[in-house]
C-alpha cells in the first residue's frame, strides 16, 4: 500500500538531528516563550521577508488573531464583512466567525482555484472591510493584484498560508503578500511540527505587538493586561523542530514539485483533469488535487491498486451545519470541485517506484 502521507517516514527523514534538537529543548528547562521560540520567528519572518513572526499555538488561532488584532487596533468592528473563497478548508471561515466578523463566500478562479480579483468584484459591497485570501494546495494567491485592489478600496489583505509554505509570486514569498498571513505548521503541512503550531507574519510594527499581546493573554508586562486575550503560544519544542525542518523546506518543495512533474508529464486519463501548475515556484504542491466526474470508482479502484488518497474537502462550508445560518447559497465552483476533487499521494520522501505505481495506476482506470 502506497500511504497518502507517511508521517513516519518524513520524521524520520529528520534523524538524527531531529531527536538531539529535542533533547536540547527539553534540557534547557525552559518551555514557553524562550530562545527556541525567538530564535524560530527571527528565522521564519526572514524566510518569508516580513519584518515580524509571532509564533502562536495552532493556524486557526494565528488567523483568529490577526482579525481579533485589527479589531483592538479599531482597524475592524464587529460585523463587518470579510470576503473568503467558498472552496476553503473550513478553518480559513471559522476564523472570520471567531473574531465577531462575517464570512462572505465567494466562488473561486476555475482555473487557479483560488481567490481572484474578480471573485471578490462578484461580492464587493461597501460593509466588505478585508480579504481572506488562502494558499489552496499550497498555490501563491494572485498577490499582487488582491493587494493592489485592496489598496484602492482600502481593506485589509489577510493571507491564509496554512498550506502555502514557500510559495513564490511576483518576486515575494507566501506570508508577505498582504497586511498579515496565519500559518499552521500542522504535522502534514509542508513545514510541519510534532503536534499543532503555527504562527502570524506580518511587517506592520503595531499589528505584531498587538497579537504578541493577545496571544500572551492580552499581555505585555506580566500580570499587566491591556486586552482580554486568548492564551495561543509557541511552544519551545515544536519551535525546536521547525527551526531544525525550516534550512531543507526549499529543497523539500523543489521534490514536491519534482513529483508533480511526472504527474502532470505521465498521467493521462480521458476521465482525469490535471491541476493547473502556475509559474515555477508559485505551486508548493501541499495537494496535488486532480479532478473527475467519477471520484468514488476511482477512490474505490485506486484504494483496490494500493494507493491512498484523499478528498480536500467532501462539503464547502456554506453546507456545513455549523454554516447554517448563512442560509441557502450556492457556488457553482465550490461545489463542483467539492464534489469531483481527489487527492494523490505526494511528499518529498515517495520512493521512484511508488510514483510510477501511483501513475499506472491511474491511468489504468476506466469504466
Ligand atoms: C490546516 C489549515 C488551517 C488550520 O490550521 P490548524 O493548525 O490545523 O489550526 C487553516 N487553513 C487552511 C487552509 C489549512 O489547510
Amino acid at each position: 500500500m502506497i500511504p497518502y502521507l507517511d508521517l513516519k517516514r518524513v520524521t524520520d527523514s529528520f534523524e538524527p538531528g531531529l531527536s538531539k534538537a529535542l533533547e536540547n529543548a527539553v534540557k534547557s528547562g525552559w518551555y514557553i516563550r524562550g530562545k527556541e521560540c525567538e530564535r524560530f520567528e527571527k528565522a521564519f519572518a526572514k524566510y518569508c521577508g516580513t519584518e515580524y513572526c509571532i509564533g502562536v499555538a495552532n493556524g486557526l488561532e494565528a488567523l483568529t488573531l490577526i482579525f481579533k488584532a485589527y479589531i483592538q487596533m479599531g482597524r475592524l468592528n464587529r460585523g463587518d464583512f470579510v470576503v473568503v473563497p467558498a472552496n476553503t478548508y473550513i478553518a480559513s471561515v471559522l476564523s472570520i466567525s471567531e473574531a465577531g466578523l462575517v464570512p462572505l463566500l465567494t466562488d473561486p478562479d476555475t482555473q487557479t482555484l483560488n481567490l481572484s480579483v474578480e471573485g471578490v468584484k462578484r461580492v464587493w459591497n461597501p460593509q466588505v472591510k478585508a480579504i481572506l485570501a488562502v494558499d489552496l494546495y499550497g498555490r501563491a494567491i494572485p498577490g499582487k493584484e488582491l493587494s493592489e485592489f485592496a489598496k484602492i478600496h482600502d481593506l485589509i489583505l489577510v493571507e491564509d498560508a496554512a498550506q502555502g509554505h514557500g510559495a513564490v509570486e511576483n518576486h515575494k514569498r507566501a506570508g508577505s503578500f498582504g497586511d498579515a498571513a496565519g500559518f499552521s505548521f500542522y504535522p502534514g503541512k509542508n513545514l510541519g511540527a510534532l503536534g499543532d503550531a503555527g504562527a502570524v507574519t506580518t511587517s506592520d510594527a503595531e499589528l505584531a505587538k498587538t497579537i504578541r499581546a493577545l496571544a500572551n493573554y492580552g499581555s505585555e508586562q506580566k500580570y499587566v493586561n491591556l486586552f482580554k486575550g486568548m492564551n495561543s503560544r509557541l511552544d519551545e519544542l515544536q519551535a525546536a523542530i521547525l527551526s531544525l525542518k525550516l534550512p531543507r523546506l526549499d529543497s523539500d518543495n523543489a521534490k514536491r514539485s519534482q513529483i508533480a512533474k511526472r504527474y502532470m508529464k505521465y498521467i493521462s486519463n480521458p476521465l482525469v483533469t490535471l491541476p493547473s501548475p502556475g509559474k515555477p515556484g508559485e505551486h508548493v504542491w501541499h495537494i496535488f488535487a486532480i479532478r473527475t466526474s467519477y471520484r468514488k470508482a476511482l477512490q474505490e479502484y485506486l484504494t483496490h491498486s494500493g494507493v491512498g488518497t484523499l478528498i480536500h474537502y467532501p462539503i464547502p462550508p456554506h453546507r456545513q451545519s455549523a454554516y447554517g445560518e448563512l442560509g441557502e447559497l450556492y457556488f457553482p465552483i465550490a461545489e463542483e470541485i467539492a464534489d469531483t476533487e481527489l487527492s494523490l499521494p505526494l511528499y518529498p520522501q515517495m520512493t521512484e517506484d511508488e510514483i510510477s505505481k501511483v501513475i499506472e495506476a491511474v491511468n489504468a482506470f476506466h469504466l
